[in-house]
């Protein structure tokens, strides 16, 4: 029997292992596709304390891993498909193993939402991105547009222009609430352009994404942009589908914890972009790790020794 599995390999599960080994605890993470989470397809990562110069989200993936397993945590590539959180000893299921422990830390972490346009998951790959770091250098010489007015949208905005001529960045209001220094340099970028108080209605094109309509919502105008590219960056969705029922979370699915990342289910915590809290950062998912692990161990000490 395991002391502590968690499930999910980005910032917040990766620190919980170091923290894990470090405190010489019996641990297992499973991570279903690649390590670093949403850090991993970030272009580059320039607040994350003690890194001076910007750091490329694949890179900093990269070094996380090989600090956790410096330690000797076991990282499997596998997909949990259920946890079993009832009793004492805890379950969790892969396709082809059972697995018992005594605690279980949740950092799955968060995915990008979707606007719920039509077309939108058809031309998915086809003009539609969620991953501007990811698919930016297709559209060099190309127009783009990012949605959102948050720290991914002008990140992504950003991103763009280096490849793109030209971007729009469509806000639904007439402040972005991304941080001021990210503000500033969409704002003064020449080949980005805001569209404020806007939403868009629809995609257009028939094998792919051709152009958008867009409505400003203080004339009530339609107006049509021709476009090669879409990129949608409106926030995060927590990855909690398989916990579901399970833990308590909010309407929207982010797990609700305490200050020590326990859940309401003894034994289980939760960390990390899952986690209902007032601050998705690096740092504070890195921040949640450490906690989570150091209340797992706790709790292990009291119940198990
Ligand atoms: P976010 O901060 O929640 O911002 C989402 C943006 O999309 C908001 O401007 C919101 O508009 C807009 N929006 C939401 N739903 C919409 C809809 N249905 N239609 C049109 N617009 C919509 O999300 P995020 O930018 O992905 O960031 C998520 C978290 O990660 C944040 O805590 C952020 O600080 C953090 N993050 C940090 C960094 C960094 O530090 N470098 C980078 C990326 C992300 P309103 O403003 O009107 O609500």
């Amino acid at each position: 029997m395991k002391d502590i599995i968690i499930i999910g390999g980005g910032i917040a599960g990766l620190t919980a292992g170091m923290y894990a080994q470090r405190g010489g605890m019996d641990t297992l993470l499973f991570e279903k596709m690649f390590v670093g989470g949403q850090a991993a397809t970030t272009y580059s990562i320039e607040n994350y304390p003690g890194f001076v110069d910007p750091i490329s989200g694949p890179d900093f993936a990269m070094k996380l891993e090989s600090h956790a397993r410096k330690f000797g945590l076991e990282i499997l590539y596998d997909e949990v498909k259920d946890i079993q959180v009832d009793g004492k000893i805890k379950k969790v299921i892969t396709d082809n193993k059972e697995y018992q422990t005594k605690t279980i830390i949740l950092a799955m972490g968060a995915s990008p939402k979707m606007l719920g346009l039509e077309k939108e998951e058809q031309f998915r790959g086809r003009g539609v991105s969620y991953c501007a770091t990811c698919d930016g250098a297709f559209y060099k010489d190309k127009v783009t547009a990012v949605v959102g007015g948050g720290d991914t949208a002008t990140e992504d905005a950003m991103f763009l222009a280096q490849y793109a001529s030209k971007v729009y960045l469509i806000h639904r209001r007439d402040q972005l609430r991304a941080s001021k220094i990210l503000q500033d340099r969409v704002m003064a970028h020449p080949r980005i352009e805001i569209l404020w108080d806007t939403v868009v209605e629809s995609i257009m094109g028939e094998e792919q994404v051709e152009g958008i309509k867009v409505r400003n919502l203080k004339t009530d105008s339609l107006s049509q942009l021709e476009l090669d590219g879409f990129f949608i960056a409106i926030g995060i969705q927590p990855n909690s589908g398989l916990i579901a029922g399970k833990v308590d979370m909010t309407d929207d699915g982010f797990v609700l914890t305490d200050e020590n990342m326990a859940t309401n289910v003894p034994g289980v915590f939760a960390v990390g972009d899952l986690r209902y809290k007032p601050v998705w950062q690096l740092v504070t998912a890195a921040s949640d790790g450490a906690i989570g692990t150091l209340s797992a161990q706790r709790y292990i000490m009291e119940n198990f020794e």
